[in-house]
């Protein structure tokens, strides 16, 4: 029985001694092991892990390798388990834990900082200066899991108290794995500026990120908000969930669509979560002078950018990693008050065990896949006929 020294559990929550985990091989290769499961240090809680959602970078990882970084290398055959999109109960506690209670229900942020460099110091932990330097060998307190450390397609992980945000009953598991992808774009709104009542804001690209920053943006108050994309089912998506406008980018020239909708003069902010190579140019030119761009996205190669452009016009970029300053939480409080319905960007759910069907579903979009759900425990996959 799984009892550690100096961890504090409960006869509510057995915990057995190993778990059912999935590891990285060689690219693309996973593999459903068991691990002992791991134990809380000081600040760190045991979470069971109740469901994780796929993200666009737990495909990188498994495919490519960055931004994962194991033992300061590339992530495969270390016995690494990604995924890092979840949500769970706390099932015991560390060493003078006392910020939270066996069985209290939790979704987490991805990166614990080390709460020591200048960049955590300013609440900039997801750009830690010591990102991949993990406990262990180096003793630094840096955590990032599903990337630097252990992840979520498992049944527990350790977590940074700092990392866990509190999920009310009346949301569900699958909810509560979008809280953190809520929290990214609300990060972004955050780096442009924050309070964004009245200000005008284009979303480009329609995935999780883009989707739910037009649901925060218009949780915000901003006015109006335009989404492009280039498939009608999930501008729809975004229509329900705010957007003031929509434009179909294969139908219309976006930046021509989103002056004229603006009265000539463009928007204030766009947040770019397309990762189209020209998306960058064309953001430029849907600001207004002294607007302002968040690149939430990323193309696989070095993009040509217009930059006598971006300077003639004063116009800021900023580039943000993950979920800083909080957001997560102040994401969770708008779903909390149910300001919007994030479950209408999840599509499929699917058991721990078909983890590689879940894979396969989100990175080929099947059945207009957006965000796929896998639940680790008591689920019968509800989309398991799908599947065959
Ligand atoms: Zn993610
Ligand atoms: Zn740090």
């Amino acid at each position: 029985m799984y009892r550690p020294d100096h961890v504090k559990t409960s006869p509510d929550f057995p915990i057995p001694d190993t778990m059912r985990a999935w590891v990285l091989g060689d690219p693309d290769q996973l593999t459903l092991t068991t691990k002992p499961v791991p134990v809380p240090k000081r600040a760190e809680v045991l979470v069971r892990i109740d469901a994780v959602a796929i993200c666009a970078t737990d495909l990188e990882i498994i495919h490519h390798g960055p931004p994962a970084m194991i033992q300061g290398g590339q992530p495969f055959n270390k016995n690494f388990t990604p995924g890092h999109e979840y949500m769970g109960t706390v099932a015991a506690l560390g060493p003078g834990v006392d910020e939270y209670k066996i069985g209290e229900r939790v979704t987490v942020e991805i990166h614990a900082g080390c709460g020591q460099c200048k960049r955590c110091r300013e609440g900039m932990y997801t750009a830690c200066h010591n990102y991949g330097l993990n406990y262990g060998d180096v003793d630094k307190g840096h955590r990032a899991n599903g990337f630097t450390t252990d992840g979520g397609f498992a049944e527990y992980a350790v977590n940074s108290i700092n990392t866990l945000v509190r999920v009310s009953d009346e949301m569900s598991d699958e909810e509560a794995t979008l809280v953190v992808t809520a929290g990214t774009a609300m990060y972004g709104l955050t780096e442009l500026g924050g309070l964004v009542a009245g200000e005008s804001v284009v979303v480009t690209g329609p995935g999780p990120i883009g989707l739910l920053g037009v649901a925060v943006a218009k949780a915000l108050g901003a006015q109006p908000v335009i989404l492009t994309g280039t498939r009608d089912n999930r501008l729809q998506i975004g229509r329900e969930l705010g957007a003031d406008y929509v434009i179909n980018a294969k139908n219309e020239d976006p930046v021509g669509a989103v002056r004229r909708l603006n009265g000539g003069k463009g928007v204030d902010y766009v947040i770019e979560c397309s990762g189209a190579p020209d998306a960058i140019n064309e953001a430029a030119r849907m600001v207004n002078r002294g607007g302002r761009i968040c690149l939430a996205a990323f193309p696989g190669k070095p993009a040509a950018v217009d930059i006598a452009y971006l300077v003639r016009n004063n116009i800021y970029v900023y580039g943000i990693r993950g979920e800083g300053k909080s957001a997560t939480h102040r994401a969770e409080a708008f779903m909390a008050q149910k300001r919007f319905d994030a479950t209408k960007v999840h599509t499929h759910t699917f058991a721990l065990e078909d983890l590689p069907t879940a894979l396969r579903y989100a990175r080929e979009r099947i059945e207009d896949a957006i965000k796929v759900v896998v639940k680790t425990h008591g689920h019968a996959a509800t989309n398991r006929v799908a599947a065959e």
